[in-house]
């Protein structure tokens, strides 16, 4: 059977730059790359997303069977995410408007954070089809991750509202799935486990030393790359504690945010300076992704120090690399990264991080176990896999809604 999905991104668009700006990153590459592995099913997908810039067309065609469709709904300029609830009412309207122009029909509404949860639920209603929601992370566990940056109380209530209405929602782990359960109310059998994906063709192992020249990042001292969105959430600063308490001499390289007016950025290099490392952080700003596989090769360790991950897509595209991790043992990253094993999973704190990465770097017969050991331990993880995992929630969803109209 042929299916018709409408996704929805409200407010971050899978043809954004990821880590560029602080609403860019992993949830746009999930987008992306699982929309391309769907469409080689007998699938056809538009993703809708709020239009930010005059100069894009309305209708960006990115494989035969997938289209970004953008939406007007408030200013065609980027708007604060903060500020986006307001222009829903006009988002899910105009995406009636499209669809009733062009004559379609959608099987399902598969929607990602909760402004588009919120869209989502609207829409399925209006369309009486079945709606499968993603949070990418909850708001209440970022907040209960770091209790200093409070989530706004409209996100909260909205995700508790989503989950009472969600056919489906896709939890990253088991974990994840339990505190939808402990935090949100939901119900076991409204939440299926599948993990993100990893492009296994793109991110592969390549020679340190002939990277690093390529990159001109020619130092002989070890390297621990950090790749990202800039958000003190991710937990740069963290890195640049440890890297001044570690008894190795390293460098550090910072990927992500923008090398210009970017304030995450620039207090980052103020760090840097005044922990009296400035020299060895370099900052490369965010870097298409076709660039990544070069950086995991040319670094010793990737390094996550991230509050929280839902998932931790740059752990899993570091470990193909054939690059060890050392992480936050938060989320999804304790799926990811085998502690011992693949690397290391530490406490938030920078005495630790610098112990690790230190015991790693001076024990060059560990260092090529879990080197060795990295990539077998993310190959289940294709994109071809997480397809296959998640066309099995839309068909059975859409199997069901049709024995419903059926009856
Ligand atoms: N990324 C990128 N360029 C950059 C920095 C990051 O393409 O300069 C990509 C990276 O390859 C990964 C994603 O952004 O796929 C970040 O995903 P992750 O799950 O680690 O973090 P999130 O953004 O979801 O919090």
């Amino acid at each position: 059977m042929l299916y018709s999905i409408a996704m929805l991104s409200v407010h971050t668009s899978p043809l954004d730059s990821p880590g560029r700006t602080k609403d860019a990153g992993g949830m746009n590459v999930y987008m992306r790359e699982l929309a391309k592995a769907l469409s080689h099913h007998n699938i056809t997908i538009d993703i809708f997303t709020r239009w930010t810039n005059e100069n894009t067309p309305q209708i960006v065609q990115l494989t035969r069977n997938v289209r970004v469709i953008h939406i007007k709904a408030g200013p065609i300029a980027p708007v604060h995410k903060d500020d986006l609830y307001q222009y829903l009412p006009l988002f899910t309207r105009h995406i009636e408007d499209f669809r009733q122009d062009a004559s379609l029909q959608y099987d399902l509404v598969h929607s990602h954070y909760w402004l588009s949860g919120i869209a989502g639920m609207r829409l399925a209603d209006q369309w009486d089809i079945p709606h499968v929601t993603m949070f990418h992370t909850l708001g209440r566990l970022k907040q209960l991750a770091n209790p200093n940056a409070p989530e706004p109380a409209l996100r909260l209530e909205m995700e508790q509202r989503l989950v009472q209405h969600a056919d489906c929602i896709i939890a990253a782990t088991r974990d994840e799935r339990m505190q939808m359960i402990r935090y949100c109310g939901a119900t076991p059998h409204q939440i299926e486990i599948i993990p993100c994906g990893v492009d296994l063709k793109l991110f592969l192992p390549q020679d340190r030393q002939q990277a690093r020249k390529q990159l001109g990042l020619e130092s002989k001292e070890p390297l621990l790359l950090f790749a990202g969105r800039l958000d003190p959430f991710k937990g740069p600063d963290l890195l640049l504690r440890a890297t001044a308490l570690m008894q190795n001499d390293v460098q550090v390289v910072i990927v992500g945010g923008k090398l210009e007016g970017d304030k995450d950025l620039q207090q980052l290099q103020a760090l840097a300076c005044e922990l009296g490392i400035g020299r060895r952080v370099h900052f490369l700003g965010a870097r298409p992704q076709q660039e990544l596989p070069l950086l995991y090769s040319a670094a010793d360790v990737t390094v996550v120090p991230s509050y929280h991950e839902s998932f931790g897509l740059v752990a899993v595209e570091s470990l193909a690399c054939g690059t060890p991790v050392v992480a936050t043992r938060a989320g999804g990253l304790t799926r990811v990264v085998r502690h011992d094993e693949t690397g290391f999973l530490v406490s938030r704190c920078p005495g630790f991080f610098a112990e690790r990465l230190d015991t790693l770097l001076s024990d060059t017969t560990l260092y090529a176990k879990m080197s060795a050991a990295a990539r077998p331990s993310i190959l289940q993880f294709s994109w071809t896999s997480i397809a296959d995992q998640v066309l099995t929630v839309y068909e059975d969803l859409v199997h069901k809604a049709q024995c419903l109209v059926a009856q």
